[in-house]
């Protein structure tokens, strides 16, 4: 890291100095060419003066060794006349020394305009530039008093070869300069990087190690390096503060969340921030489950909703849901999902021995896969589990998997899992109590048959039923002949006794699916449902009184009592399609019965109306 940003600066410092150099010798070529030329002009002027002097003082003879004198300065390194075509003319004669040279020479002579050319190698420069000497006529220079020529024309031209290369060599001195310069300059970043930036590199290097450790929940405070400002001082100090919030939060989070829903964090290698945001998700989904399950109807609709989150939040395929009434010894299976009951039908026989539901434990196929010796598919996984929504009332859910690794998958989210499970309890234990409480409304506490007000709450949906399907109901209504003298000898006990072996006979004597009711004191209705003939409810009334004229009752002391019953009979629909009108017929036929001997079956008839004495 560090000698990273060193090379960073070394390499930026050496193309600073390559930039700068190249800058520098471009410039020292440009001003050398421009000098020399503006050298070439002044020496153009100096040959031109003297060529003159020269030709005025008839002393031409001289010449080359004035050019010669010339060609000594410094910087010549040649220099020639070269002669134009007018005044060649004007001699009658080619001087074969002054000829042109060379291409920039002709050019010149044709153009009459200075040119230049320059030629380099890497170390030397050299301007080669050629000036025109052009025809001129004003008060001191009048060209054409000795030349033969118009204004303007080119007589000749001075050729020059100077040799800038020195120029140069203060370039390439520099060059060594500026390498040397730079060589310090990147020394010296050496030892700045060494002692000013190191602390601050150290600090770098630390806050990215401690970052990468808190994005995975390890939440550290870092040392301060010595050497660094006080601002930086103060932001190790403020990153240290966070830090240390980070973790007492995390902590404080993960603390609560396992008071929760009993889910601890950091178990899943996630970084805890994500992983508290997951379970605050999961939290709210609970909550929202919590709040729609208060507002279900039933229990069947709670049952519902959880097998609704199993499947779709869990993605569980197969489960059960077994309700076991415990003093009932009665087992029914609310949920069957996924068609994976695997529950042998001993367990239905005898549910009390399922081994979740007497341990109050979760019972897991994994280790000994005959943990439950009732789960009977071998090459199947189980995982049931219990809740108590009752005292009396467990309910089992058993969730069936293929494989080991469902298994252990619903294993790793079962706490959360329970969660919803847990949320469910409460409320289904309520709906359990308002179905007991509703039974108990409709059920005589004496005899356990049902009272007159389910007989009126039954009849709304049975006799529309009854209609629909053209089915016969026989109306029995019976009455304990001379009952009152039983309590008045015996005692209330004793005539509480008698009406519970009548209700015993009663239920004894007519199929399941006909009705016994209690509707009075010592007066019971037997709706006989979808009875044959008014001979077969007969039949049955007939039975029903020999019963009770054969039972004998214990009294006290090996006394025994004897008692009978008077019963009219009604027939629905045949007697009135109006249900209540056939119940007052079979009171009517009873009356008949009471008033003609006891002890008696009598059918309803009409003319039995009149002989009715309601008072
Ligand atoms: P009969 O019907 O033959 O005309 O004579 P009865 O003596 O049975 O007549 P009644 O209907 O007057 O008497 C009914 C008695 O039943 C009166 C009441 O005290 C008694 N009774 C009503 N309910 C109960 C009950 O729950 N337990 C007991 N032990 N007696 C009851
Ligand atoms: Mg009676
Ligand atoms: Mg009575």
């Amino acid at each position: 890291m560090r000698k990273n940003i060193i090379l960073q600066f070394v390499v930026m410092v050496v193309l600073l100095a390559i930039v700068i150099t190249a800058l520098s010798l471009y410039n020292l070529r440009n001003i050398g060419i421009k000098s020399a030329i503006h050298n070439a002009q002044a020496i153009s002027e100096v040959v031109k003066s003297g060529l003159t002097s020269h030709m005025l003082n008839n002393n031409m003879h001289q010449v080359d060794t004035f050019i010669d004198s010339v060609s000594n300065m410094n910087n010549v390194k040649n220099i020639w006349l070269v002669r134009g075509e007018p005044v060649n003319k004007q001699f009658d004669r080619v001087d074969k020394t002054k000829l042109p040279k060379d291409a920039l020479d002709k050019s010149v002579l044709l153009t009459g305009k200075m040119q230049y050319k320059i030629e380099e190698t890497f170390t030397t420069t050299s301007v080669r530039v050629t000036i025109p000497y052009n025809a001129i006529a004003i008060k001191n220079v009048d060209c054409l008093k000795c030349h033969n020529v118009d204004p303007g024309e080119t007589l000749g031209a001075v050729s020059l070869e100077l040799d800038i290369s020195a120029l140069k060599q203060i370039g390439i001195e520099s060059i060594y300069i500026i390498t040397l310069v730079v060589l310090f300059a990147i020394l010296i970043i050496v030892y700045l990087s060494r002692r000013i930036l190191k602390p601050y590199i150290v600090l770098f290097e630390k806050f990215s190690v401690n970052i990468s450790n808190a994005v995975q929940g390890k939440f550290k405070k870092i040392s301060t390096p010595t050497g660094l400002t006080k601002d930086m001082l103060s932001l190790t100090d403020e990153y240290n503060k966070l830090m240390v919030n980070f973790k007492d939060t995390s902590i404080d989070i993960e603390q609560k969340l396992h008071g929760f829903i009993g889910y601890k964090t950091g178990q899943h290698g996630k970084d805890p921030l994500n992983e508290s945001k997951e379970i605050i998700d999961n939290l709210s989904n609970l909550y929202q489950f919590k709040k729609e399950i208060e507002l279900d109807d039933s229990r069947d609709e709670i049952y519902q909703r959880l097998s609704q989150v199993f499947s779709n939040k869990f993605n569980l395929k197969a489960f059960n849901f077994i309700e076991i009434e415990m003093t009932k010894n009665k087992m029914t299976t609310v949920v069957e999902k996924g068609d994976m009951f695997c529950c042998k039908t001993t367990l239905e026989e005898t549910p009390e021995v399922c081994r979740a539901a007497r341990t109050k434990n979760d019972v897991i196929s994994m280790d000994f896969h005959n943990t439950c010796p009732y789960f009977e598919k071998e090459d199947l996984f189980y995982y049931c589990t219990n809740v108590a929504i009752s005292k009396n009332v467990n309910l089992i859910i058993n969730f069936v998997f293929e494989n080991k690794e469902d298994l252990e998958e619903l294993k790793s989210q079962i706490t959360f899992i329970k969660s919803y499970i847990n949320e469910a309890a409460p409320s289904l234990e309520v709906k359990l109590l308002m179905k007991a409480l509703q039974e108990s409304a409709f059920t005589d506490g004496l005899t356990g048959l049902y009272n007159r007000k389910f007989l009126e709450e039954h009849t709304k949906k049975l006799i529309p039923h009854a209609k629909r399907e053209d089915i016969n109901i026989g109306v029995l209504m019976l009455d304990m002949d001379h009952f009152k003298a039983v309590n008045d000898e015996y005692g209330h006990d004793i005539g509480d006794k008698v009406l519970k072996e009548l209700a015993i006979i009663l239920d004894e004597n007519v199929r399941e699916s006909d009705l016994v009711i209690r509707y009075g004191g010592e007066e019971f209705i037997v709706l006989l449902v979808g009875v044959n003939s008014e001979e077969d409810a007969l039949s049955v009334a007939n039975k029903i009184s020999k019963k009770v004229r054969e039972n004998e009752i214990d009294v006290y002391a090996g006394a025994k009592l004897k008692k009978t019953i008077s019963t009219g009979l009604s027939m629905f629909p045949q007697d009135s399609s109006n249900f209540n009108s056939v119940i007052k017929n079979a009171d009517i036929a009873l009356y008949e019965a009471k008033s003609t001997g006891r002890d008696k079956v009598v059918r309803f008839k009409e003319e039995q109306v009149s002989s009715v004495d309601l008072f």
